[in-house]
């Protein structure tokens, strides 16, 4: 439903930073200042001091840095550039905002266990806070076990520009905060609600030395409840690019309806392109995307692996599957 109220400011802020039917933002956002949103009523307001933070069930407080499983770190994330993904060489990578939430997240997670994609969710901070938020913070550990990375997608999921500077550290740091209470470490990389940025955004951002995330695709998934269409559309334009950022909401029911037939379709157009003599569209961890100015930066060991993994079995699979005439997975 915050979607719903929000989805003016985001049209709105769209324009204001790229062409509203172009998923291009604006490289270099303009400077100055921005109208402010209009007040959002429903809000939960930026606590100060944060809410105390109950531990999950059965979790001694401060344990959950400790948790076994198949978490990764997110080392080599953190203190980039902004990055954009418009320069994807056959590599996608999924993102998931607003979250966590309730079913939709378990079954964006379920989709991409079953083919071992890896994603990164930016969580809304607010969500983790609060008496009825025990499910949303396992939710947050089920994400990070499972090897996905978690950003920060601001406490309240306002305009970062239109904040004063010290509202927008509030929004910003008190989600460091719960997430680091919940999973031991805080995230290293930032998506500003609506994709909105200014200057002042990404000197904050900086000093924090996190990375801040945009997108080159973007699904508009906020906008149809019609998961066949938007399975149609979003693998037909990661098709057209060759790969990119990926934007998503999983709080949303059309795109975890979705995401298993995407993801499908990913498959069939690599088989497709692997049986042409041709690169795949690898799925990835958003660390291929990640910039030292024009320089992409090494990949961790383990993240190089997963990929090597998923490559690995897509040949498998692909030859399984065997030719599909006619099939070219758009
Ligand atoms: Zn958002």
């Amino acid at each position: 439903m915050r979607n719903h109220l929000f989805l003016g400011i985001a049209v709105t802020l769209a324009a204001a930073v790229g062409p509203a039917t172009a998923e291009r933002p604006a490289p270099v956002p303009p400077p100055g200042p921005r109208p402010a949103p209009p007040p959002t009523p429903g809000l939960v307001p930026l606590p100060a001091p944060l809410p105390p933070v109950e531990p999950a069930p059965g979790a001694a407080p401060g344990a959950a840095a400790a948790l076994p499983g198949a978490a990764i770190t997110d080392d080599g994330l953190g203190r980039s550039g902004t990055i954009f993904g418009f320069d994807a060489a056959n590599l996608v990578t999924f993102t998931f905002d607003d979250g966590p939430h309730e079913p939709t997240t378990t079954k964006v997670l379920a989709a991409l266990a079953a083919h071992d994609v890896p994603a990164t969710f930016f969580v809304v901070g607010k969500r983790l806070a609060g008496r009825s938020s025990e499910r949303r913070r396992q939710l947050l550990v089920e994400i990070d076990r499972a090897g996905h990375a978690i950003g920060n997608h601001s406490w309240s999921h306002p305009a970062l520009p239109a904040l004063s500077e010290k509202a927008r550290e509030r929004e910003i740091d008190a989600t460091q905060q719960i997430v680091e209470e919940i999973l031991g470490r805080p995230p290293t990389t930032l998506r500003p609600p609506f994709g909105a940025t200014s200057p002042k955004v990404a000197a904050l951002l900086a000093r924090r030395g996190l990375t801040e995330v945009i997108w080159s695709i973007d699904t508009k998934d906020y906008l149809t409840p019609d998961a066949a269409r938007l399975r149609k559309a979003v693998v037909a334009r990661i098709a057209a690019r060759g790969g990119g950022i990926v934007l998503f909401h999983d709080t949303k029911k059309a795109t975890a309806t979705a995401l298993p037939g995407i993801l499908a379709d990913l498959e069939a157009l690599n088989c497709a392109r692997l049986g042409r003599g041709e690169e795949p569209i690898l799925p990835v961890s958003l660390h291929y995307f990640v910039r030292d100015g024009a320089a992409p930066r090494p990949v961790p060991p383990e993240v190089a692996a997963r990929t090597a993994r998923y490559r690995a079995a897509l040949v498998e699979r692909c030859t399984q599957r065997g030719p599909a005439p006619g099939e070219d997975g758009r």
